[in-house]
């Protein structure tokens, strides 16, 4: 009963002044678990690596499950029914999101390659669920605040979480934060775009949409040319995608600066999603009959293309996208089209034929003198052209696997001095043949 239970069994408890950090250590360290992230993670696990993966938000999934991204893009070769070129985690995922209804094909179309729709749910349970069935350490909510190392190697990496101070220390790490920010507080040399900006996009969920009244893209792009002044639209050629069967629609229609800057960055997280307000006006004025009864599902978090990424052994070029360059430590391809958000009001968009492929080094993942650093996904080295078609979420899975196999293969060596054909070997399922 209530009344005889004793409630005066509160401490009175004082910081001490010591500050004592807890701390976690590991064959592989990876920072940031997008879908690169959670790709070199479950590599280096299925290796028999002990595996530790930090990220600053509290939950697993990056800009894919967050920022609510619901496309893979890249993950197919070009043509109307282009094979699997990308596997490793690709695989699970579209086996076990296929068999919950979790997926819809979309082929050929202004990308001329095949793209899948996800839920985004699901793809964050199956996440959440491998990675904890994989047996990964997992440091959530952990912001990376120091990098210690002697010469090229990183030995320690501090985090602050709200529960205290962490430390990690590992054999290799991956850089998968997006930013560069392992390589960038290690003090190794990194990139910033020296041409204006380059924008990212406030993604929207809308449920109650009249998929049968749904305009087509090219009507609707000539709808914003022509009306977008009156409802304050910088960006005139987003789409919106429609989840067939489930009145649902996907949202890309705006651009936003995301700068590095911390102020900014928060002033303009509320800003893109002012700018997306605006959209659905415009939506809901112009096509009544699509989305009246429109709602908001979600917003997602803000949609970052790029800001800094790492001044890497090698730079991709676009020159190099375009004619398909095969590099003898080629890791990843693919054929998505160059997709530059380069200017406020529209996208540079350049797709590929059927037979194009293009690819990515594994000299393009590796910090300039750094000795256990890998980076993967949106931060590898390469100009902004060519990093605006490889930094889609298919060749973002085979940079994952790939940093997990040079590590796996460096030990307490160097990823600058592993053996090329032996990692060549290794991840030729995402890089030969018919895929
Ligand atoms: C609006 C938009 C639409 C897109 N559309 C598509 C599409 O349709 N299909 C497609 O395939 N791709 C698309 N892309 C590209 C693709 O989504 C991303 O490039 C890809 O998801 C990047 O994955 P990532 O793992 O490299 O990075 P992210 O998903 O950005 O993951 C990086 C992780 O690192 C963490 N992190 C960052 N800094 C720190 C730190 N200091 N300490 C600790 N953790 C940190 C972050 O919290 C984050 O979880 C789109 C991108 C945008 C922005």
């Amino acid at each position: 009963m209530a009344a005889n239970r004793d409630f005066s069994t509160a401490t009175r408890i004082v910081r001490s002044t010591g500050r004592s950090a807890r701390s976690a250590a590991a064959d592989i360290c990876v920072v940031g678990a997008g879908i690169a992230g959670v790709s070199a993670a479950l590599e280096a696990a299925q290796l028999g690596r002990t595996v530790v993966l930090v990220d600053s938000l509290p939950a697993l999934g990056g800009q894919a499950v967050h920022s609510i991204i619901g496309t893979f893009c890249g993950l197919f070769a070009n043509g109307y029914r282009g094979r699997q070129i990308t596997h490793g985690i690709a695989d699970g995922i579209l086996h076990d999101l296929g068999a919950q209804d979790a997926l819809h094909y979309l082929r050929g179309g202004p990308s001329n390659t095949t793209v899948v729709m996800y839920d985004e749910i699901a793809l964050s349970r199956w996440i959440e669920e491998t990675i904890r069935k994989a047996g990964i350490i997992v440091l959530l909510g952990a912001m990376l605040r120091r990098v210690m190392r002697d010469g090229g190697r990183v030995r320690t990496i501090e985090f602050a979480t709200r529960y205290g101070d962490v430390t990690t220390s590992a054999e290799g790490f991956v850089d998968a934060t997006g930013d560069a920010a392992l390589t960038w507080e290690a003090g190794f040399a990194c990139r910033e775009n020296a041409n204006g900006v380059l924008y990212g996009t406030q993604m929207v969920v809308l449920e109650g949409v009249d998929e049968a009244s749904h305009p087509p893209r090219p009507e609707m792009i000539a709808r914003m040319k022509e009306k977008g002044d009156r409802y304050g639209l910088i960006r005139r050629d987003g789409f919106s995608f429609v989840v067939p069967g489930r009145g649902i629609s996907l949202i890309n229609m705006n651009h936003v600066e995301t700068p590095l800057e911390p102020f900014a960055a928060s002033r303009n997280a509320l800003l893109g999603k002012a700018m997306a307000d605006d959209v659905i006006r415009f939506l809901k004025a112009e096509y009544p009959d699509a989305f009246a009864n429109a709602r908001v599902r979600a917003y997602g978090f803000p949609g970052i293309r790029q800001t800094r990424w790492i001044k890497g052994r090698q730079h991709l070029t676009v020159d190099d996208v375009r004619a398909g360059t095969r590099f003898p430590d080629a890791v990843a391809r693919t054929g998505w089209p160059i997709e530059l958000h380069d200017r406020p009001d529209s996208t540079a968009w350049e797709p590929f034929g059927d037979d194009h492929l293009h690819y990515i080094p594994f000299g393009a993942l590796v910090p300039d003198e750094a000795d256990n650093i890998v980076a993967v996904g949106r931060c590898i080295d390469g100009d902004s052209a060519a990093l605006s078609s490889v930094r889609v979420m298919g060749p973002c899975i085979a940079m994952g696997a790939a940093a997990a196999h040079a590590l796996d293969l460096a030990g307490s060596g160097s990823v600058r001095q592993i053996d090329i054909a032996a990692l060549r070997k290794r991840v030729s399922s995402n890089v030969d043949g018919a895929g």
